[in-house]
């Protein structure tokens, strides 16, 4: 892949529940290696950015394009869908979501959880799952929680096995939405060091989150979306040590 090729490219993208306008054009690109962490405050869109940049959403104009390849749609408006299931199936597998609330089958153990997918939607042989899963559990330093079930596990561990699940799709990027707001704070920065790491080691990452300190740190670029629109955007530096619109200034503030 050329490298001037976005893994993820978000152009004029619009999105409504209803009567609602929740995405009213926005664009986003995250090259290879790109960490972007999109704030704002709640309900200004960032979730449903997300989703709909995975196609877990339906979006009703704009273009979404996964490695130069663009989402192919049939119909108009509120009809707007994808048109090819097979394609949305790759673009969900390579952009593996980790969500909140970890989302971990109760009646798995964790490895069973981690190797699920890879196994199911990927046909992946289960021994070779198997060695993935234990290799990203050790990764996200859970390998002895293998056998355990998610309700043995601290929400900072279950989180951590919920970013080993994502890891083991080999996706081209993660799709983080909060990771760390369901945790206790003295859990909370167990979760943000994997994040760190997977950045450190050139992972593609879109990341909502209220934790500035990790966007600040771990960030190429921030997004502060405000009420569906990119009010502004940035460098970490310069969008926390020099915000320019009255609005960034006032969230930022507001979450100090
Ligand atoms: P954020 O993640 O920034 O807090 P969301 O993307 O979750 O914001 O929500 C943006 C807006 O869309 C909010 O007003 C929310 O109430 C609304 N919304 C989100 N999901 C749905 C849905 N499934 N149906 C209707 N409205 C929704
Ligand atoms: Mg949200």
């Amino acid at each position: 892949m050329s490298e001037d090729i976005p893994v993820i490219a978000i152009r004029n993208l619009h999105k409504r529940y209803g009567a609602l306008e929740v995405l009213k054009g926005v664009d986003i690109t995250a090259h290879r290696g790109d960490v972007v962490s999109l704030i704002g405050s709640s309900g200004s869109g960032k979730s449903t950015l997300l989703r709909c940049a995975n196609l877990l959403e339906d979006s009703q104009q704009g273009d979404i394009t996964f490695k130069g390849e663009p989402v192919h749609w049939k119909g108009e408006g509120l009809q707007r869908r994808p048109a090819d299931p097979k394609q949305v199936l790759r673009i969900r597998t390579n952009l593996s979501m980790v969500f909140q609330q970890f989302n971990l089958w109760s009646h798995l153990t964790i490895l069973q959880n981690v190797m699920e997918a890879p196994v199911t939607v990927l046909g992946r042989d289960r021994e070779e799952a198997e060695a993935a899963a234990r290799k990203y559990l050790d990764k996200v330093g859970i390998g002895d929680k293998a056998d355990a079930w998610p309700a043995q596990l601290s929400g900072g561990q279950q989180q951590r096995a919920a970013i080993a699940r994502a890891l083991c799709m080999e996706p081209e990027a993660l799709l983080f939405d909060e990771p760390t707001s369901a945790l206790d704070p003295e859990l909370e920065q167990e979760v943000v060091r994997v994040i760190k790491g997977l950045a450190d080691e050139g992972r593609t990452m879109l990341i909502v989150t209220h934790d500035m300190k990790m966007a600040h740190d771990v960030s190429d670029h921030v997004v502060f979306l405000h009420q569906g629109l990119i009010e502004e955007e940035g460098a970490p530096e310069q969008l926390f040590g020099a915000p320019k619109s009255e609005r960034l200034q006032g969230f930022l503030s507001s979450t100090m």
